[in-house]
């Protein structure tokens, strides 16, 4: 049994309740909830997809894999999800309490001590919604490779883990499921002078624009822990800030629909902090 964080020792708590109260409810509620059911289920097809891939590839050249259950090595690496996995993340959560309330009270000594390092997602970048608008933000933000090595180098433990074990694995990005090894398991510690035998698999489902409100401009890339808390936070309004969903707080409030835009471009955006 998990501690709910309550109101003193998480000032984010009432938020979280009431995002997780409207979260699915009315018409843009009921079309959400769709869409991360039916996202779910897509992905654990992919899931399985990848795991045969990966399979086939480690087998033609003579080794095994060896990540195992328990095994949480590369789980310091910069995980990085697009927004609908982030979305189908968060509904996972609230179907699974428990993993809800150990993800919040995790996600305070991540932060915490990603704070003590000097906070890379100030440091690294804008805000995300500026380096989603041109011209937004007022200095270039870091590379995706300066934030991964930035992010690798402090040697913290992704927020959700539960006694060793990914919490929410049946749902896990799709950068985390890509990857496996063949070289001992302790190799791929960023504290290894070794370097990982690795093999990935290309996954092009990532790139995905479809969302339950049409299509989002381009794909929106994010860094996982970190949206998936601010969707719990800000709900719709963390939603509505991005390309192509503007509005998204006023219409599910019931204040109607706002015109919406629908182009689709190859733009690639990344969300730094949050
Ligand atoms: S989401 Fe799961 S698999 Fe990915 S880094 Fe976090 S704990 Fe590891």
């Amino acid at each position: 049994m998990v501690n709910k964080p309550g109101a003193a020792g998480n000032s984010d708590y009432k938020l979280i309740l009431n995002n997780q109260a409207e979260a699915y409810s009315g018409i843009t509620g009921s079309k959400r909830e769709k869409f991360c059911q039916d996202y779910i289920t897509k992905k654990k097809q992919v899931f399985k997809q990848i795991h045969a891939k990966q399979l086939d590839a480690v087998s033609k050249t003579g080794k095994t894999i060896s990540c195992h259950n328990g095994c949480t090595y590369c789980c310091m690496a910069y995980m990085q999800a697009n927004i609908q996995e982030c979305e189908a993340i968060v509904y996972y959560l609230y179907q699974n309490e428990q993993k809800l309330w150990h993800f919040i009270n995790n996600y305070t000594v991540w932060r915490e001590k990603l704070e003590q390092n000097g906070d890379m997602f100030i440091r690294c970048g804008e805000s995300w919604l500026g380096q989603c608008q041109p011209g937004g933000g007022e200095q270039e933000p870091a590379s995706l490779q300066e934030m991964e090595v930035e992010y690798r180098r402090q040697n913290i433990l992704c927020p959700f883990i539960i006694e060793g074990s990914c919490s929410i694995y049946e749902v896990r990005p799709f950068t985390c499921a890509a990857i496996v090894a063949t070289s001992p398991p302790e190799w791929c510690s960023p504290a290894s002078s070794e370097k990982p035998a690795t093999h990935v698999i290309r996954v092009p489902e990532i790139f995905d624009s479809g969302f339950y409100y049409g299509k989002i401009e381009g794909t929106v890339l994010a860094f996982m822990p970190l949206t998936v808390y601010s969707i719990l936070k800000e709900g719709y309004k963390l939603l509505s800030g991005i390309p192509g969903l503007e509005g998204l707080d006023e219409i599910s409030a019931g204040a109607g629909p706002k015109p919406f835009t629908d182009e689709e471009n190859d733009q690639q955006y990344t969300l730094n902090k949050i």
